[in-house]
């Protein structure tokens, strides 16, 4: 069972229950110098709120999952209990420009609506004259979605002029969307230099608590398990984690890189041969740091990538020549749930195997069980991370799952995200403003 730090979840065994969404007082290093939502005057203002509703749609355009759309009640229902008026923008999917059909934000419209049992519009475009019309005639506590950002090319291009548009709807801005956050787009950065006062949303506020929480003042031992299947992509947060982790774990398909790295046979698994200096990097600095590094010592290979393939568990000196290693094998399981056995912090990206497929499911599920049921903090990052965590039920038990796969991987990397330095800057910029006003009274 996770360690819960806000009262929505069950409580852990350090019995902490704050609610970091209406906590003034919690601060962390990655929200220095932010300003949310509950410090600023909204009342009667068009707040523009810049939300991630990028949800996942079925071919007949049902939303599948809503999570992201819930992960942003918080910050609406407090804009409506100040009475303002809410203007929120999304991106669905990749239109790439132009005005796709299927990725109307309609379906959102609908159950944004539905769970806050009140009427919300969509605009029929985001920016423009009719757009603007229909701002400038909300009322305190209207609703309007602005219809999806990326049927604009200039949205992805962080146009300045796009984000000048948007900025012209809104009095206060405010950046809810942290799975986006990591992208300098329109909606994120351009637009900040429009609108005179900005800050964050309490889901921004969430995920940068709990990282923050498991990052910058861990309770130890701090344990990252990192899956998935390209070590290139996740380089960077490797090398970075072996600067901050007591254990690092390495699964999914990125081991085998090691292992050919290491000079073992991997037969036809998945491999980046181009990255086996980079795995030799991250071995040397684990040694440097001198971090426990765990990687599987068995795997279930199968003769092809296929559902219905032939299968059996090997050492991982014993993977033959013309087979795959798809899914970490049972001594694993046990060797990696000895690892985080006395963990009381854990940070969870990447799943184990090709889970998708039920045979290569178990390396992965196995680990979503022990991970829940540790007596840790448990943060996971998004993507298929949390997919897999959802279809083995165990989503409550986890302290926190991250709302952004990318945005969450560069905060791991320890990198800034566009997002959060536009609000930084446009605060900084304010107080200097401010500073000069005092002394020009004085
Ligand atoms: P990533 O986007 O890098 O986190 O990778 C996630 C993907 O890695 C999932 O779709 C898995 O199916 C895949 N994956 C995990 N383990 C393996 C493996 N041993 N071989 C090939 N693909 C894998």
């Amino acid at each position: 069972m996770g360690l819960f730090l806000q009262d929505e979840g069950p409580c852990g065994v350090h019995g902490i229950q704050r609610d970091i969404v209406r906590d003034r007082t919690w601060r962390c290093k990655l929200d220095k110098d932010l300003t949310y939502i509950d410090d600023l005057d909204i009342a009667k203002k068009r707040v523009l709120i810049r939300v991630d509703f990028n949800v996942p749609l079925d071919e007949k355009g049902n939303i599948t999952d809503d999570t992201r759309i819930r992960s942003v009640l918080p910050t609406i229902n407090y804009a409506l209990d100040e009475g303002a008026k809410i203007i929120l923008a999304s991106h669905l999917g990749r239109p790439e420009g132009k005005r796709v059909p299927s990725l109307s934000l309609v379906p959102v419209a609908k159950r944004l609506s539905r769970l806050l049992e009140k009427e919300v519009k969509l605009a029929p475009d985001c920016i423009g004259p009719e757009v603007e019309k229909i701002v400038n005639e909300m009322k305190p506590g209207d609703i309007v979605l602005l219809e999806n950002l990326r049927f604009h090319p200039e949205e992805e291009q962080n146009d300045d002029s796009f984000g000048e548009k948007l900025g012209r709807l809104a009095d206060v801005y405010i950046n809810d969307a942290f799975a986006t956050a990591h992208r300098a787009h329109a909606s994120n950065v351009a637009v900040t230099k429009y609108v005179d006062t900005v800050g964050a949303g309490f889901l921004m506020k969430k995920e940068l608590t709990y990282f923050s929480r498991a990052l910058e003042n861990p309770v130890r031992p701090l344990v990252a398990i990192i899956g998935g299947k390209k070590i290139s992509d996740k380089v960077g947060v490797l090398v970075s984690l072996c600067e901050k982790v007591d254990k690092l774990v390495i699964g999914g398909g990125m081991a085998l890189t090691f292992f050919k790295a290491l000079g073992y046979e991997i037969g036809t698994s998945f491999c980046e041969d181009q990255a086996l200096d980079k795995a030799n990097e991250v071995i040397k600095k684990a040694r440097e740091r001198k971090i426990k590094l765990f990687l599987p010592v068995d795997f279930v290979v199968a003769d092809k990538f296929s559902p219905s393939a032939e299968t059996k568990v090997v050492t991982y000196q014993e993977i033959p020549k013309d087979w795959m290693a798809l899914d970490i094998g049972p001594a694993t399981v046990t060797l990696f749930a000895e690892a985080i056995q006395n963990a009381k912090t854990i940070i969870w990206n990447g799943p184990m195997g090709v889970f998708e497929m039920d045979a290569f499911s178990r390396g992965t599920f196995a680990m979503v069980s022990n991970v829940a049921n540790s007596y840790a903090m448990t943060i996971v990052g998004g993507g298929d991370t949390d997919v897999a965590v959802h279809r083995a039920g165990e989503y409550a038990k986890m302290s926190y799952i991250s709302t952004g796969g990318g945005a969450f991987l560069d905060l791991l990397q320890g990198n800034d995200l566009p997002g959060i330095v536009a609000l930084k800057k446009k605060a900084a910029k304010a107080a200097s403003w401010e500073h000069k006003r005092i002394e020009d009274h004085a």
